[in-house]
């Protein structure tokens, strides 16, 4: 079995990304498997060398390791047009010169998929070669995959059987950005391909986006990975852990000098895995099933963590 973590380097790394890494490697370590890193940097602007270097020091400081040299993805661009000059080849890829606001105009529903906006609802799926070349001059175009109608299905490891159908809902979505950047969908498809990963195991703000890339590993003929989405860490305040809740950044923590077993007590506990106490990792190894992950979203409290650090 062939895992990875592959996390985008646009903040510190806080305990809700941290525990989805440790997941993945407990899942890699306890089968006797690899594990490996991706850099998921294709938003050159937002990733910033210091993010890595924290990431890496996160990493280490918790005793997670990585097997092969980490892939970074700003540095795959002509891997990712291989594949979509292959999708092209079939049909299946066609330059979109939409832009956002047309896109809300034109779309029927106000919402398909909350974070990717609206559905597109196919205003550049039939253009003729020559509307294409009118448009080029003006408009560099993204570049939309042709989604499959009807629902694809797949069971997750730990949520069970999943749904959607992605023309309905998303409808025909985006491989190439229009600034020329290939998309997550593409990427992700890609490299986890590239890597051979056998099992993904990520958070659960994912699973909605795991249909699309199911039907690119089809079109692309490339074998799909099982998945394993498991729900979010919220805030107090019931929204997911994000780059601003501060206190439950790892730097922070490392940086109270607290030992890294205090940080995986608290880990564990939100996973079913222990009971809040310090714990080592390779004791979490031989602890660690599929079957006690919570189907719910953990809710993150300071007292608790503060609690796990030992600092009350
Ligand atoms: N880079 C993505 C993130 O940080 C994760 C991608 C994945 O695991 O498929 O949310």
């Amino acid at each position: 079995m062939r895992g990875r973590f592959a996390p985008s380097p646009t903040g510190r790394m806080h305990l809700g990304n941290i525990r989805s890494a440790l997941l993945g490697w407990l899942q890699a370590r306890a089968a006797g498997g690899t594990f490996l890193l991706r850099i998921e940097d294709l938003d050159r602007a937002r990733c910033k060398p210091r993010f890595l270097e924290d990431l890496y020091e996160d990493l280490r400081w918790l005793g997670l390791d990585w097997d092969e040299a980490p892939l970074f993805q700003s540095e795959r661009d002509a891997v990712y047009r291989e594949a979509q000059a292959e999708l092209e080849r079939e049909g299946l890829v066609y330059p979109c010169f939409c832009t956002r606001a047309e896109i809300s105009r034109a779309a029927s529903a106000p919402h398909g998929l909350g974070d990717d906006g609206p559905r597109y609802p196919g205003t550049c799926a039939h253009l003729t070669a020559e509307q294409i070349s009118e448009r080029s001059r003006t408009r560099a175009p993204a570049y939309r995959f042709r989604a499959r109608p009807g629902a694809v299905r797949f069971t997750d490891d730990l949520m069970g059987p999943y749904a959607q159908d992605v023309q309905a809902l998303v409808g025909d979505f985006v491989v190439r950005r229009n600034d020329g950047v290939a998309s997550y969908q593409l990427a992700v498809v890609v490299d986890d391909a590239a890597s051979r990963i056998t099992h993904v195991l990520r958070g659960d703000d994912l699973l909605p986006s795991t249909p699309r890339q199911l039907q690119l590993y089809e079109a692309l003929r490339l074998p799909a990975p099982d998945f394993l989405h498991v729900p979010l860490v919220m805030g107090e305040d019931g929204k997911r852990l994000a780059k601003r809740d501060g206190a439950f950044a790892l730097a922070e923590l490392r940086a109270r000098g607290r030992p890294p077993e205090h940080v995986l007590g608290l880990l564990a506990a939100w996973s079913g895995l222990g009971d809040g106490s310090p714990v080592s990792l390779p004791s979490l190894v031989a602890r660690f099933d599929v079957s006690v992950l919570p189907h719910a979203p953990v809710v993150a409290r300071e007292s608790q963590l503060l609690d796990a650090l030992g600092l009350r």
